[in-house]
């Protein structure tokens, strides 16, 4: 149709196939799949090991180039390309994106389904609640944080004979130990399994986890962009007895437990993260777990559901795994190995898995490879990278798009204008960013096809010259493609490039080997893939190196906490800036997750809203019960 229609017109103007029928089709057993209603369902972990012997399909990753606040199109592009294989050219195919988070859904960006024509549907269920999985996580992180203060509060009001008496309680005159309490003694060296025999040392020992609050590195969350919350005082009801300190909340989809949940390879591996999640430092220096704190069995119960990967589908019947977070910026912002492994197996040794990774190659797919494919051990066949004329224009000088201060859709409407204004050596020199984005995707070895999401105001010219230069960076292909107007049919040429580079040998590497140094490895990252001169590790972030290399932990990954609006750690450097250099300001450890996480320059884990937020435009229906005004 032409104009396009607003994205949840187009959803809710579709027809749906019951879910139980999408995942008959895909080849899921009945006993595999768990409904929630008519229109997602959650896939038991228990297909992977019936699937076990089943050769992977072709796994392709979906990246951009730096964007503009708006988004150039991955998901979209993501939905449109599984669209064009399976519906267009017969392919067994699956998407596996992220869940969004409801921060920005009522707040600037508006929904991530996709857009248009290339819409994971129904996209009010997809971009709300959908099974709950946030909920959970939001549970979880939480639990911890109560866990940690409340202990703190009890082990400096009582005695360690008190501590006891309660940690262990005698029931029928028999004091019995738990099985985390039985862990904890084995990890203090006392191998006793009879409670009355501890001595009195011993017993100082086990009830005391001794926190050091300033240590403290575990935050509360919430899903909702609420910048208030950044800086906190807790504790100041006169019942703390004057135990208050300050603290912060996040948003729940950078929390520890969202990147256990998209690492995990299966409830056990998923158990044994969410107890090595080190929450502070003693105040002998000791790393202090969610396992000491006695809270793993808890939180293993807390996202039992949220693990199983959810169903949904396409505007055009395609299915599509939706499962773990956004926010490659301050977290690693990938969707779930889980998903991406049952996917691989269910398309078969012919079939594509398309899988998205946040934001900028600079992020989202530097920690797709180093984070993600390490720990699952995949191997991708191609990388799609997409770019958009109006945010390289942006990139080569033309005016930034802010969402600071005015509404969305007017927003939307002057970048339209602006990047219709058709300039050509702007858009050149923007390309600069492109050329570094696919180096940067080359650096690790796969070929790159380059989508060039055409939108309305883009002319013939600008489009060509992208796909040129595109080329001549070093592109395996590069393909001017108009699904968001037209839907698979829009991606059909994009679908065959990707089919023709997963043909070709990848010489997947790694950038950096984890156990160089951690400065090493965040200087590497900020050279090679930012085009930095060199870092700079700010005191705190240098305290943080030697702590976390002397309590073992300096052989893990890197997930840098860096903007997305920028190849640097400033959001106003456009293009491909370099001799830069990037101010390493603190580094925290998610040692369950996996990885040391350094945030850059001014990174906030908290957003916040802007004047006209989204939620201005988002209502209820009364009468037919519908939501409108999402996009
Ligand atoms: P990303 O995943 O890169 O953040 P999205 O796919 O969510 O980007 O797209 C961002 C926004 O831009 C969405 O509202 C989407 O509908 C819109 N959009 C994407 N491609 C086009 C296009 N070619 N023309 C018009 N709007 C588009």
């Amino acid at each position: 149709k032409t104009p396009v229609p607003s994205d949840i017109e187009i959803s809710q103007s579709c027809i749906l196939k019951p879910i139980d029928q999408v995942a008959k089709e895909v080849g899921l057993l009945p006993d595999e799949v768990e409904l929630y209603g008519q229109t997602k369902a959650k896939v038991h972990l228990s297909a992977l090991k019936r699937l076990k012997n089943q050769p992977d399909g072709k796994y392709i990753v979906v990246t951009g180039i730096t964007p503009t606040p708006l988004g150039e199109g991955k998901s979209t592009t993501t939905v449109g390309l599984v669209q064009a294989l399976g519906a267009h050219l017969h392919q067994n195919v699956f998407a596996c994106v992220r869940q969004p988070s409801q921060g920005p859904t009522f707040g600037i960006k508006g929904g991530a389904a996709g857009g248009g024509y290339c819409q994971v549907i129904p996209m009010e269920e997809f971009n709300l609640h959908l099974t709950g999985d946030i909920h959970a996580i939001t549970a979880a992180n939480n639990l911890v944080a109560a866990a940690i203060d409340t202990r703190i509060f009890h082990e400096l009001t009582q005695t360690d004979q008190a501590l006891y008496d309660r940690l262990v309680p005698s029931v029928n005159g028999v004091r019995k130990f738990s099985g985390i309490q039985i862990r904890r003694l084995q990890k203090l060296g006392i191998n006793k399994t009879d409670p009355m025999a501890l001595t009195k040392e011993e017993v100082s020992l086990f009830v005391r986890l001794d926190i050091d609050p300033g240590t403290i590195t575990w935050q509360r969350v919430l899903d909702t962009n609420d910048r208030f919350l950044r800086k906190i005082t807790i504790g100041q009801s006169p019942t703390e007895k004057g135990f208050s300190r300050t603290a912060q909340f996040d948003i729940t989809v950078s929390s520890e437990i969202m990147a256990v949940l998209a690492l995990s390879d299966g409830l056990d591996d998923m158990k044994k993260r969410l107890g090595r999640i080190v929450v502070a430092s003693s105040r002998r220096g000791e790393p202090v777990t969610t396992d000491d704190l006695g809270v793993t069995g808890a939180l293993a119960v807390l996202m039992k559901d949220a693990v199983k990967p959810n169903l949904m589908q396409t505007l055009e019947g395609t299915p599509v795994f939706v499962h773990a977070g956004p926010f490659a910026n301050i977290a690693h912002g990938n969707s779930s190995v889980l998903a991406d492994k049952i996917a691989l197996k269910l398309v078969g040794e012919e079939g594509f898995v398309v899988t998205e990774a946040g934001f900028g190659a600079d992020i989202g797919m530097e920690k797709f490879f180093n984070i993600k494919c390490r720990y699952s051990g995949l191997r991708p066949h191609v990388v799609v990278l997409v770019a958009t004329v109006r945010a390289l224009k942006m990139h080569g000088g033309g005016p930034a798009v802010s969402t600071r201060k005015v509404s969305l859709p007017l927003i939307k409407r002057v970048s339209c204008l602006l990047s219709s204004l058709q300039n050509l050596q702007l858009l050149a020199k923007g390309c600069s960013n492109l050329n570094k984005q696919i180096q940067n995707a080359r650096m690790f070895g796969v070929p790159v096809v380059v989508a060039v999401n055409a939108f309305r105001t883009d002319t013939k010219a600008e489009l060509a010259l992208v796909v040129q230069l595109a080329k001549e960076a070093g592109a395996f292909d590069a393909v001017e493609c108009t699904h968001w107007a037209e839907g698979g049919k829009g991606a059909v040429a994009l679908a065959q490039a990707v089919q023709r580079a997963s043909q070709t040998p990848s010489n997947f590497t790694f950038l950096y080997n984890v156990e160089l140094p951690v400065i090493d490895k965040i200087r590497l990252i900020a050279q090679q893939i930012y085009g930095a001169s060199d870092i700079e590790l700010l005191p705190e972030a240098q305290k943080k190196v030697a702590l976390y290399t002397k309590q073992g932990f300096g052989n893990l990954p890197i997930c840098m906490a860096k903007t997305h609006l920028s190849l640097s750690h400033d959001p106003e450097k456009k293009g491909a800036p370099t001799g830069f250099i990037l101010p390493v300001r603190d580094i925290r450890a998610s040692v369950g997750a996996g990885f040391l996480y350094p945030l850059v320059g001014t990174m906030t884990t908290m957003p916040g809203l802007p004047t006209r937020p989204c939620f201005y435009d988002i209502d209820l229906d009364t009468v037919s019960g519908e939501v409108n005004g999402l996009f």
